[in-house]
């Protein structure tokens, strides 16, 4: 017999759990079973039944609070509004994806034409929808090819273009991207040899020019993304580099189609290729807004070359993948880009509004003005001005384990819920989640 199915006598003796069969009759629960699957239901009931057991709930309560508890999907993933001020938290998924890519999800996640010409019926290019989107944002390229994230693009550019040869890279560009990953090891990883040239501060075209040779695979050009440097440096750009008759590639990271005003010092693709780098690398879920993805535009040649390595197929995308970037590109403005281009005046109105409502709840809140940033290892240094509202440093824990989950930034003792990453039509459920962190 199931050890949770036994009956447990209550403390008055007559009250007792029921089973976990009998429970999973309950027609609410029988129904999230069909939805969810039994054994994520039958988690939450036997969850419940140690909540009774440890006199948490009434022995008659069993069945409500394994109602209550059942997860949103039958996935551990839950949503979380983001109130940390940073638009791209790596931690939390980096770019939320617009309604317009959630909904070609949703469509593209059943059987769907990804590589099916329904009016010939016969096989077609897959994702041909989603390159051509790119390539309407990005005249500039020739030719586009997307695989799983920005280091897969860095890795196939690698292997087809300089397998066994040589990558010369800046010394000022030996960046780490994050959790212990650094784009020179990965290069190596694929067979490749470094050649670097320059200095950490200082790197001129005559570096790269006398370095050139019969082993050169391709110059690469990394964008410093997660970190600044100043005082006596000096780079060669793109276009001084063109011209030394092999190929450039250039890692953009961010992943912008065109230049972004806000961001000055963020390089975009448009720009890069017309500065004259041959193929263009980054990421989908940074300042793109997309899904996780690795974008390769540039020279038609050079991409067929990426996109026919065997390889590409260990690294290609699936069709939601697709789906997403596609609308993403053809879409509205994305959440990171709404959130970025928010005006401060507005998000200060917001937060006030909020505060002020909840004060009158009773709640230890106010409006403060505060500062939120880029992330996702991006645009180190540039400050948005934003405002938040603020509620005593306990909440922080309970925010992140309510329903919905809100992550906050805990600053000076307080929790701050930062406005400019949460999207205006979550004020409600932000005040919500606050209320029920009072409580
Ligand atoms: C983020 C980044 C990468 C890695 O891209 P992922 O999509 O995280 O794999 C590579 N290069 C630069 C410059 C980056 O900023």
């Amino acid at each position: 017999m199931d050890r949770e199915a036994v009956p447990v006598t209550g403390v008055d003796g007559r009250r007792r759990i029921a089973r976990t069969d009998v429970l999973l009759a309950d027609p609410r629960l029988a129904g999230a079973a069909g939805r969810l699957g039994r054994g994520v239901v039958k988690a939450a009931v036997v969850a419940a039944q140690r909540r009774a057991r440890n006199g948490e709930i009434p022995p008659d309560a069993v069945a409500d609070a394994a109602v209550s508890s059942l997860p949103v999907t039958a996935a551990g993933l839950r949503p979380v509004l983001n109130a940390t001020g940073v638009l791209l938290h790596t931690n939390l998924g980096r770019a939320p994806l617009s309604e317009a890519a959630r909904e070609a999800v949703a469509v593209a996640s059943g059987a769907t034409d990804v590589e099916l010409d329904l009016e010939t019926g016969r096989r077609a290019k897959r994702g041909r929808s989603a390159l051509a989107a790119l390539l309407e944002r990005v005249p500039q390229a020739e030719a586009a090819h997307v695989v799983n994230n920005g280091a897969a693009a860095l890795v196939l550019a690698a292997t087809t273009l300089a397998p066994g040869r040589e990558i010369v890279i800046s010394r000022g560009e030996m960046v780490e991207i994050g959790d212990g990953f650094r784009i020179p090891e990965l290069l190596a990883a694929t067979g490749a040899r470094l050649r670097e040239v320059g200095t950490t501060n200082r790197t001129t075209p005559d570096d790269y020019a006398a370095a050139i040779g019969d082993e050169t695979g391709f110059i690469l050009k990394v964008h410093p993304s997660n970190f600044r440097m100043t005082g006596f440096t000096r780079g060669a750009g793109v276009a001084e580099l063109a011209g030394l008759g092999v190929p450039v590639v250039a890692d953009t990271g961010s992943g912008l189609l065109a230049p972004e005003p806000l961001l000055p010092d963020e390089p975009d693709a448009a720009s890069m290729l017309k500065a004259g780098a041959h193929l263009v690398t980054a990421s989908g879920d940074k300042l793109l807004g997309g899904p996780q993805c690795g974008l390769v535009l540039g020279r038609e040649d050079l991409v067929r070359r990426l996109a026919r390595h065997p390889l590409a197929r260990a690294l290609r995308v699936d069709k939601m993948t697709l789906a997403a970037l596609e609308a993403t590109v053809r879409g509205p403005r994305t959440p990171t880009e709404l959130a970025l281009h928010a005006d401060a005046a507005a998000l200060r109105e917001r937060a006030g509004r909020l505060a002020a409502r909840l004060r009158d709840e009773g709640v230890d809140a106010m409006a403060v003005d505060s500062e939120a940033a880029v992330g996702g290892g991006g645009a180190p240094g540039v400050v948005l001005p934003s405002a938040a509202v603020s509620v005593p440093e306990p909440y922080a824990a309970r925010l992140r384990q309510g329903d919905p989950a809100v992550m906050g930034r805990v600053e000076d003792g307080r929790c701050l819920l930062d406005l400019r990453s949460v999207p205006p039509g979550q004020d409600e459920a932000l005040a919500g989640a606050v209320r029920a962190a009072a409580r």
